[in-house]
């Protein structure tokens, strides 16, 4: 078993900022990425399915999500941090040295002083008939990942903030057309988003409109929606649907043993510190209201600082 002094799960925007901070005040921090076979804890995290990132600080250009995670990552191994792709299988943190287990085994992998949790959020999905069925045979929740798939074909996207607007807009680039699908007659979504997506010419708007059931036998096939204000259904003529509504935190490894808010999100006090002793929270998985690359790398911080002071309290 590997004893490191903070263990960091998760590798998005929060966790190797973290490493960063926890590398550069030498406490040596173990990451571990999450594996690469999987959408929802893939290593980087949810950055690795954006495409432009035009906000964050320092890059007036703007970079892809991808190109944003590979410094940041060269950045936390050049300060010592270790980083390991693998999953956190189950976590222990009723006692400490809290434990980690990163395989099927009896024994733990890792014990740690310090746990950093930044494993994030995952897509929500609709929960209609045929959405299960068909993910990823013209159903998915990644343009960037999925879109070259597309070349050619009429396109629905679910949802109304900029996560739809984002995905409906890189579409663009492949489908003949986007049809942003969406609950209510007006967008979630930042305004320079809209204005962009008003404006272009591949792109309608299917308002007051709820997905009932995504149709095909072995694809996609059409969407059934509903008019939220009359109750008519109709189908809509697409062959792929992207679906953007939002997400849920990734917090399996910890919710029976510790405080979550009511919608599932880690609970934090001042700071990063969680109903649990040593065990500090940072980025999706504890925010549900700023959700943003530059707002993640900042709560990454803040946990780090936060548990190198309460490692220096404890003597350890
Ligand atoms: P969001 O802002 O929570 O928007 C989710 C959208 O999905 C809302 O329009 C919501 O409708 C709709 N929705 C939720 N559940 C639904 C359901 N069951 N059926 C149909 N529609 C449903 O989520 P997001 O777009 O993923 O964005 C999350 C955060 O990340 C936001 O803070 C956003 O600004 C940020 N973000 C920023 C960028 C960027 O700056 N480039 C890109 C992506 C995301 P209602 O509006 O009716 O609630």
């Amino acid at each position: 078993m590997t004893h490191t002094r903070v263990l960091i799960i998760g590798s998005g925007p929060a966790g190797l900022t973290a490493a960063i901070y926890t590398g550069r005040a030498q406490l040596k921090p173990l990451v571990i990425e999450g594996e690469p076979s999987s959408t929802t804890d893939q290593p980087g995290g949810q950055l690795m399915l954006t495409t432009d990132i035009e906000n964050f600080p320092g890059f007036p250009e703007a970079l892809t999500g991808p190109e944003l995670m590979a410094r940041i990552r060269e950045q936390a191994e050049r300060f010592g941090a270790q980083l390991r792709v693998s999953k956190v299988q189950r976590l222990d943190v009723t006692s400490r040295p809290f434990r980690a287990w990163l395989t099927d085994d009896v024994e733990p992998s890792v014990s740690a002083d310090a746990v950093i949790l930044a494993t994030g959020a995952q897509s929500l999905m609709m929960g209609v008939p045929g959405e299960e069925r068909l993910l990823s045979h013209g159903l998915s929740t990644c343009a960037t990942c999925d879109g070259f798939f597309f070349r050619g074909h009429d396109i629905a996207v679910v949802g109304g903030g900029d996560s739809a607007l984002e995905e409906a807009l890189f579409l663009t680039r492949f489908a003949s057309s986007v049809t942003i699908v969406h609950r209510r007659d007006a967008l979630r979504a930042s305004k320079i988003m809209q204005e962009r997506a008003f404006a272009h010419e591949k792109i309608r708007f299917a308002w007051n409109t709820q997905v009932v059931e995504v149709l095909g036998e072995d694809r996609v096939s059409g969407l059934r929606v509903r008019d939220t204000l009359s109750g008519d259904e109709r189908v809509l003529e697409v062959t792929g649907v992207f679906v953007a509504i939002g997400h849920v935190p990734n917090t399996v490894l910890v919710k029976d043993q510790m405080d979550l808010e009511d919608n599932g999100y880690v609970r934090t006090g001042v700071g990063s510190f969680t109903s649990i002793d040593g065990l500090f929270a940072a980025g999706d998985v504890q925010d549900h209201v700023y959700r943003q690359a530059i707002t993640s790398a900042g709560s990454g911080c803040v946990a780090a600082i936060d548990a190198e002071r309460w490692l220096e309290s404890q003597g350890l």
